[in-house]
């Protein structure tokens, strides 16, 4: 049924290349540092993947969402710092400007980001908004040409390399909950931003994750992204795309257990023989395979939807959530099972199953948690039987 294309399957080809020679020995180093990947970042751009499902007039790599998910798949399978790098920057930052900007905002913003020679981020998350985005507390206020903002975002991804972001801002104070808010396009530099605390984190480590502080941030007016009172409809137009790209980074991650532990399995002998040959085992294998063969046709399915319905994408709501869910917690359970196949070697750093199972740990969590992407399946099928 998801038949790759021979397009597709020569960027699958292209991105496991890539991955293996220049991100494998990498990974392992900048887990250990926490170093931001910028270089490698620069030769993915070179690639295209910084732009992948974007039009060539902004030099984008005209490519579909499916490859999109191919591309996060074959970079998470090894290093999934480098996978929610390229995913925050295609799907959060690029997209909303794409669907709701202006074509000024778009020849402006969109050539250097498909580039890579800028890198983008997207910041809706709060201290006291994360689910709940309706609970956004940073403002804008409309001075003549200009906004002035204030307020805080935390867990920002691509935070301190971020050249460009969007940000998400109570525009109208009395308005009804999630029709009070727009977004803004900023720029490094702009008078009163800056970025703030830097997180140390359990997995994912070499990625950047901040906060962004607005201190009456004067920005240009024509740097509003859509109309104002649109900021919730672009956030889950935004996430409906974002989702399918975690959901392949977790994809990724659980198909790199599933390699790491077979390999191990046919090698390690106890007991007089390779423990391969054990029933237990050879469940565990089975399990990781068969989820993991769902999660894919799950992501594909889903990517294949955006890619139907085009800037109508919320029709694809309900299967990028399910991508997301089973897909994480795929991750999840197939690093899990990895380490237990590894034994006491899968809880150390000479081997990569500990850092697979940090690293699956935050899909699950961002771009939504388990629980909302539940609340969003369930509505969805309620909505679907109800008269
Ligand atoms: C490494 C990292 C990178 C991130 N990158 C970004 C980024 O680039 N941009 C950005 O804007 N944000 C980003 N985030 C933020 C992330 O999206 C949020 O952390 C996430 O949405 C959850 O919000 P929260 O942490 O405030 O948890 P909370 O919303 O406080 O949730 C706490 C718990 O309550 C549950 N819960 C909350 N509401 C409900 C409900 N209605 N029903 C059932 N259960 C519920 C949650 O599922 C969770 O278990 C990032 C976070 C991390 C850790």
């Amino acid at each position: 049924m998801f038949e790759l294309t021979e397009e597709q399957l020569m960027l699958r080809d292209m991105c496991r290349g890539f991955a293996e020679k220049n991100l494998r020995e990498q990974a392992v180093e900048i887990d250990k540092t926490h170093k931001f990947p910028l270089e490698t970042t620069k030769q993915m751009a070179d690639l295209g993947l910084l732009g992948i499902m974007y039009p060539s007039e902004y030099n984008g790599a005209d490519m579909d969402y499916v490859s999109y998910a191919i591309a996060c798949e074959e970079i998470s399978r090894v290093c999934a710092a480098s996978g929610t790098i390229i995913s925050a920057h295609n799907s959060l930052c690029i997209s909303p400007i794409y669907y709701f900007g202006t074509d000024e905002q778009k020849e402006n913003y969109m050539p250097r980001l498909c580039t890579g020679e800028h890198i983008g981020a997207f910041a809706i998350t709060e201290p006291g908004a994360g689910s709940d985005s309706g609970g956004t507390a940073a403002t804008a206020v409309k001075d003549g040409d200009y906004y002035i903002l204030n307020g805080t975002k935390n867990f920002i991804t691509n935070g301190e390399y971020a050249d460009i972001h969007l940000t998400l801002a109570v525009t109208d104070k009395d308005g009804i909950k999630n029709k009070n808010t727009s977004f803004f396009i900023i720029e490094k530099g702009d008078p009163g931003f800056s970025v703030g605390k830097v997180e140390e984190k359990l997995g994912i480590c070499a990625s950047s994750t901040t906060e962004m502080v607005y201190d009456n941030c004067r920005i240009p007016a024509n740097r509003l992204l859509g109309k104002p009172g649109e900021g919730f409809k672009i956030a889950m137009h935004t996430l409906d795309g974002g989702r399918v790209g975690i959901a392949a980074q977790a994809l990724g991650i659980a198909q790199a257990a599933l390699e790491e532990a077979a390999k191990y399995a046919n090698q390690r002998e106890q007991f007089g023989a390779p423990i391969a040959k054990l029933q237990s085992i050879q469940n565990m294998i089975a399990d990781m395979a068969t989820e993991i063969e769902a999660s894919r046709l799950l992501v594909y399915k889903s990517a294949t939807l955006l890619d139907q319905h085009g800037a109508n994408r919320r029709m694809a709501s309900k299967n990028a959530a399910m991508a997301k869910l089973y897909a994480s917690e795929c991750a999840h359970r197939c690093t899990h099972k990895c380490i237990q196949i590894l034994g006491g070697y899968g809880y150390v750093k000479e081997y990569i199953a500990e850092r697979l199972y940090r690293d699956a740990r935050i899909t699950e969590l961002y771009e939504g948690t388990s629980e909302i992407q539940r609340l969003v399946v369930a509505a969805n099928v309620l909505a679907e039987y109800a008269e």
